[in-house]
């Protein structure tokens, strides 16, 4: 069995020794006196649960600063839309690449993904190590009619899937794109399978003021009830962005049980709007969690960046600095992303899956350490993340990782292409 001992790792102020086995903390403990296959020396750093980054579109990461500063449906149709009609595989694959490497570098060691070719980002993760859902993207060319590119590369991920070997770390997900994009008919299909293959489903949500008007036109309710309507809201549904919220809805969320995903450096890059965090998650008590959203809107997939956002909009937007206290947003951006898949992770603990960062205390941003959590949420970034674990494999040590120059070379060549397309 993969063994990993982690010496003289801080926890909770204690040195401890951790001993991982099967990818899980088997013992914690002032002096594990036993060997193991590996042994790591922590030299008295901080350990940390890692990021879940609970809604990304990796591949994107090509089109890091490709079209900025507009709102989000001319972005789509003039600029994102057009340019990934000739997105490649290959594409998809470096672009996928680039993005784990930035995750990792910047704590995060699962993502919830949502893209076209979700089969060859498969393939990516199981290269790179780190946790992902990827969804069966679904978006429609006309109502009912599902693109048929999501067609091939949805069947093409689930035979993938069924002979992959990292099926541990890996969920496949049912990711319609929105309630603009896809038909009633499709949504009620998903709601089904979904329900019948125990997955979760992934899909955008009350995201711009647009979509509700337009949903309170068309269906005589907002995006929330549509969904539930359509039978696609329970608590295997996680719901990207939710700017846009009436009390009801917010009702509806908690009663499914479904999961929210914010993200606040996307919505204020977009102009989306602001989230209101105390009505939906301190007054609201929906299942609450953080992303980053794409790199073309966000653009970095760093979730240091997202949660002092996070907190700083709570604060903003009720004009109360009590709201969107730093323990609840680092919960949220650690252990309730890993709950919201079923992840016995986000925690530091004997049972749990051995994810894990060493962060550096001698880092200037981490000194004086008052409050650990404190200064991850308000103070830390990239720079404080030493090493990364993920089901007790090293992805990151001492800020080192293996193959980045080729991963970076691979995504470089890619974009270029990218950017030869007309729009
Ligand atoms: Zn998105």
């Amino acid at each position: 069995m993969d063994s990993l001992l982690i010496r003289n790792a801080r926890l909770d102020g204690q040195l401890v020794d951790i001993l991982v086995e099967g990818g899980v903390y088997k013992e914690i403990g002032p002096d594990v006196g036993v060997s193991a296959e590996r042994v790591l020396d922590a030299g008295g750093k901080p350990i940390v649960p890692p990021f879940y980054n609970m809604h990304t579109h990796a591949a994107m990461s090509l089109m890091r600063g490709y079209a900025d500063d507009m709102e989000l449906f001319k972005w789509l149709n003039e600029y994102i839309w057009p340019a990934e009609r000739d997105i490649s595989p290959e594409d998809v694959y470096h672009g996928t690449r680039l993005a784990i490497l930035e995750m990792i570098r910047t704590g995060s060691i699962f993502f919830n993904d949502m893209y076209w070719y979700p089969d060859v980002a498969l393939q990516a993760v199981e290269e790179m190590g780190v946790r992902a859902a990827l969804g069966r993207f679904i978006i429609e060319e006309s109502p009912g009619r599902i693109h048929r590119l999501n067609i091939e590369a949805n069947n093409s991920l689930e035979k993938a899937y069924e002979r992959s070997v990292v099926r541990d770390r890996v969920f496949l997900t049912w990711s319609p794109h929105a309630i603009y994009t896809v038909s009633e008919a499709t949504l009620r299909r998903i709601g089904e399978q979904a329900m019948a293959t125990g997955e979760h489903i992934n899909i955008h949500a009350s995201e711009t003021i647009r979509e509700v008007e337009d949903a309170l036109k068309k269906y005589g309710m907002s995006p929330i009830a549509w969904l539930d309507k359509c039978g696609v809201l329970g608590p295997k549904t996680v719901l990207a962005h939710c700017v846009h919220l009436s009390e009801a809805d917010i009702k509806l969320i908690r009663e499914r049980g479904a999961t929210v995903v914010h993200m606040p450096v996307s919505n204020a890059k977009l102009g989306s709007g602001n989230f209101n965090y105390r009505k939906v998650v301190e007054l609201g008590g929906c299942n609450f969690t953080i992303g980053t959203d794409g790199n073309a809107s966000n653009n970095n997939l760093s979730m240091f960046d997202e949660v002092k956002a996070a907190a700083l909009v709570a604060k903003l937007t009720t004009g109360d600095p009590a709201c969107g206290k730093d323990d609840a947003l680092w919960k949220a951006a650690t252990r309730g992303g890993a709950q919201a898949f079923g992840i016995n992770g986000g925690i530091i603990a004997e049972g749990a899956v051995a994810d894990a960062l060493l962060i550096d205390a001698s880092n200037v941003l981490m000194v004086p350490e008052h409050y650990l959590v404190a200064n991850m949420v308000y103070s830390a970034d990239s720079s404080c993340v030493d090493t990364v674990i993920c089901g007790g494999r090293v992805l990151m040590e001492g800020r080192r990782i293996d193959g980045e120059a080729d991963i970076i070379a691979g995504a470089r060549e890619r974009a270029q292409r990218l950017d030869r397309i007309q729009l």
